[in-house]
């Protein structure tokens, strides 16, 4: 379901046969990193589903991952009003930089949305720390109904807050509700990922 990008509808003369290509990425938006594209590089990319560069230090096409594992697998790709620069969307397998960061561009505060994605990942990793030394841990460790309960007192809190009490009430509130929604997600094998899923298919309808 990925729409093929030709080389025809990129201009890579004005480059010298290079483009960059700005890896972003395809859940939160976030920039991961900055590459060069050739034709060759564009073509790899798109036949092996995985981030391929023109580099301009090793002087061939490198696959992004190739020595270490942390591939960035394709996920869309766009080109630019004037067709002389590419971004490209992708899931990355591990950290993009080779210093161990989740972008080349260090850890710079991301969108603010996409921090809602980091803690569904924080969310994963204390499901499986010990009780002792993790709520998330501990509350799962209660089952699902006690963790669909809190959601419930959430949302009515929430709901209070949202009548009758400040603005930084309600937006704890609903902070606290977002927080155990997203471990109820979690203890279904769901994610928030899949609810926006489902928004944007209701609004793609609509
Ligand atoms: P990799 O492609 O992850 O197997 O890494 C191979 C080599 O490419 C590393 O030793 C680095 O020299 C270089 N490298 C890896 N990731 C990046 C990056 N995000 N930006 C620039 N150079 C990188
Ligand atoms: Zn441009
Ligand atoms: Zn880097
Ligand atoms: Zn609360």
């Amino acid at each position: 379901e990925l729409s093929p990008l030709s080389a025809e509808q990129i201009d890579f003369e004005k480059g010298g046969g290079l483009v960059p290509a700005i890896v972003q990425h395809g859940l939160t938006g976030e920039v991961l990193m900055l590459g060069y594209m050739n034709a060759q590089a564009l073509a790899a990319t798109q036949e092996k589903g995985l981030v391929t560069f023109w580099s301009r230090s090793k002087n061939r096409l490198w696959t992004k991952g190739e020595t270490s594992g942390d591939v960035l697998r394709l996920a869309g790709l766009a080109v630019d009003c004037d067709r002389d620069a590419i971004l490209v969307q992708a899931l990355p397998e591990g950290p993009t930089c080779h210093i161990g960061t989740r972008s080349c561009f260090g850890d710079y505060p991301g969108p603010a949305l996409a921090f809602l994605s980091e803690l569904s990942a924080i969310v994963d990793r204390r499901a499986d720390s010990s009780p002792e030394e993790s709520y998330t841990a501990r509350l799962l460790a209660k089952g699902i109904n006690k963790v669909a309960q809190k959601v419930g007192e959430e949302g009515v809190e929430t709901a209070l807050a949202g009548v009758s009490e400040d603005n930084s009430a309600l937006t704890g509130e609903a902070a606290d509700l977002i927080f155990h929604l997203i471990v109820l997600l979690k203890a279904r094998g769901l994610s928030l990922i899949d609810v926006a899923e489902e928004l944007k298919r209701r609004h793609a309808k609509a």
